[in-house]
């Protein structure tokens, strides 16, 4: 799994020197007429509709309709095996590069189909970027880790290099502890920077989404507290969405969430990923209104 992850990062990231056309949106934030203070906030970033998704005929997940909003911080919780991992790569066409592979139903993008022809994945994964379960830096320096996709997106001043890895490291939470080491190797990091460098990564080529694949399971309390403080600075620039499986980091950090669970026909002995509820998160963990969501949250099932 975990060279898996690391090559899908470098394909991913090698895949952007090809410059395909897309009709994806601008996002708000990078428009340049529009100041970012004019973006309205509570704007869908994600709309998916009857989504399913299989792995050859296996499926996965059934039926997932659910709304992401802008500037917030949503929250995919519930048992192992249920699929949140499979929704969340669904969100930025991670999927596509797993063979056999398929998404049935609707996901809107900023109002566009990220499924539809001449969408590029390429693009998609550029505006949507992922930080997964393990901290996976690239075998080279801190520096080069965050400048690595600026440099294939074509940006090669050092001046304008240099201030966008200092930028993306602050934003990290990350500036201060190397910026002293920037030559240094970015494997000799401890696991908690490793993965906030692998967060300035994705902030250094301006993605308009963040999802993140259980970061903190690999960290200790107190890096997972920095990497949650961090959250919750960047979410007024980003979106983020994050599969948790510790519900109290969902209630600390997320304004939404939803709780997926595994649905089991006897008959057939099939099992597929179910999204039972989706809310705010006060009121899923407060005020559940599906029995299988109470079970969860009040440590009963899962
Ligand atoms: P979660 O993240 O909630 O633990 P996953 O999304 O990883 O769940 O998995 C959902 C289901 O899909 C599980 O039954 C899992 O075994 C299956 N699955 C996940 N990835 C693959 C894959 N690459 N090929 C086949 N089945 C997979
Ligand atoms: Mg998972």
């Amino acid at each position: 799994m975990e060279q898996s992850e690391q090559n899908v990062a470098a394909q991913t990231e090698t895949e952007t020197q090809t410059q395909t056309q897309t009709r994806l949106p601008k996002p708000a934030a990078l428009e340049e007429t529009l100041p970012v203070s004019a973006t309205p906030t509570g704007a869908e970033i994600f709309k998916t509709q009857n989504v399913s998704i299989y792995y050859s005929s296996f499926r996965a997940v059934t039926d997932v309709s659910l709304d992401i909003y802008e500037n917030e911080i949503t929250a995919f919780i519930g048992p192992s095996g249920c699929g949140k991992t499979t929704v969340l790569r669904t969100l930025n066409r991670m999927n596509d590069l797993v063979p056999g592979a398929r998404v049935e139903g609707d996901v809107k993008y900023r109002g566009e189909s990220l499924y539809a022809k001449g969408v590029s994945p390429i693009a998609v994964r550029r505006r949507i970027g992922m930080v997964f379960q393990k901290p996976n830096p690239f075998p080279k320096s801190i520096y080069d880790n965050v400048a690595y996709g600026p440099r294939i997106n074509g940006e090669h001043n050092k001046k304008k290099l240099d201030e966008i890895v200092e930028k993306s490291l602050r934003g990290a939470a990350l500036w201060d502890e190397v910026k002293d080491r920037l030559k240094n190797s970015g494997l000799g990091l401890s696991g908690g920077q490793a993965q906030r460098l692998c967060i300035a990564r994705t902030l250094a080529v301006e993605p308009d989404v963040v999802l993140m694949d259980e970061p903190c399971s690999a960290l200790d309390p107190i890096a997972t507290g920095a990497i949650e403080d961090l959250m919750r600075e960047i979410k007024s620039q980003y979106t983020i969405v994050i599969v948790t499986h510790n519900m109290q980091q969902a209630t600390r950090v997320s304004d939404r969430t939803a709780f997926y669970s595994v649905l089991r026909d006897e008959k057939s002995d099939t099992r597929t990923g179910v999204l039972v509820e989706y809310g705010p998160t006060t009121q899923i963990f407060e005020d559940p209104h599906d029995s299988r969501t109470q079970a969860y949250v009040t440590g009963r099932m899962g």
